[in-house]
């Protein structure tokens, strides 16, 4: 007689094993599609979306901002808002108003919220050598605010009744509103990134700015970065960028820009 279930294969134990790995197969595979959907979805609705939205959450968000933040003041809000208006200008029709700011933080940093609400660093004016590196900068922030990035983000981030509501317009923009209050800590993307970058260079492009500053800022940030600033680590593909901005430049002529003056607010 042969002894059972010892050695061998047992038919039951084996089934039951094979039950866990498909379950195992379809867990994972569910959780990998509930990702790529949730971003595929995210884009799909984003144009969707009212641009009142936008507004509506980048109010609200740089509201919640602005709370541990002082604002500068002085001659460098003026400064930003000189270098941002030829690039508004060069990409024709806004849906929003943009609004700028500099903040007292020693960080490089820079970002925009949903509906053109762009924040700049003082860190980032003092590290600038160039008005065409804060140029750059800018041109990629409006980008991200015109092609709407954060609000795709957010829409990821949202439960799908609460986009639904959104999209038929009875959404509670208080509860996305909560969820776009996030987005001071959400980072891009990598395809937001070049996304953003390419678009930023040909606003640049056309508003007659030289976008090598772009390049410059970033691979000075690069050797100078004891601690990895912001910007830098929020802002990948540098070999991308520069290969891009070299094809760019090929034939363009620009103006040149006056220099960044040093922030009133850090002079105490
Ligand atoms: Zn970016």
């Amino acid at each position: 007689m042969e002894a059972k279930g010892t050695q061998g294969f047992d038919p039951k134990s084996g089934r039951m094993l094979g039950e866990v790995a498909i379950a195992a197969v379809v867990i994972v595979g569910l959780g990998v599609l509930a990702y790529i959907g949730a971003g595929w979805l995210a884009s799909q609705a984003t144009p969707l979306v009212s641009m009142e939205v936008d507004r509506s959450i980048g109010r609200a968000a740089s509201a919640q901002l602005s709370l541990g933040q002082t604002a500068c003041s002085g001659p460098e809000v003026a400064y930003v808002k000189q270098l941002a208006q030829p690039l508004l200008d060069a990409a024709g029709p806004l849906p929003f108003e943009f609004q700028f700011s500099v903040v007292d933080d020693p960080t490089v940093n820079a970002f925009a919220l949903p509906g053109g609400y762009v924040t700049v660093n003082r860190g980032l004016l003092e590290k600038a050598e160039s008005g065409e590196e804060i140029a750059g900068v800018l041109g990629h922030e409006i980008q991200h605010a015109l092609l709407r990035h954060g609000t795709r983000r957010m829409l990821r981030e949202m439960s799908g009744s609460l986009v639904l509501g959104l999209l038929v317009g009875s959404g509670d923009v208080g509860q996305a509103m909560a969820v776009g209050g996030q987005l001071t800590s959400l980072s891009y993307g990598r395809d937001e990134e070049s996304e953003a970058d390419l678009r930023g260079v040909e606003l640049l492009v056309k508003a007659g700015i030289d976008p090598g500053g772009l390049v410059k800022f970033f691979e000075r940030l690069a050797v100078d970065a004891v601690a990895v600033p912001e910007l830098l680590s929020t802002h990948p593909d540098s070999g991308r960028r520069a290969e891009l901005v070299a094809s760019a430049r090929k034939g363009a002529e620009f103006r040149p820009l006056p220099p960044p003056p040093r922030p009133a607010c850090t002079i105490r």
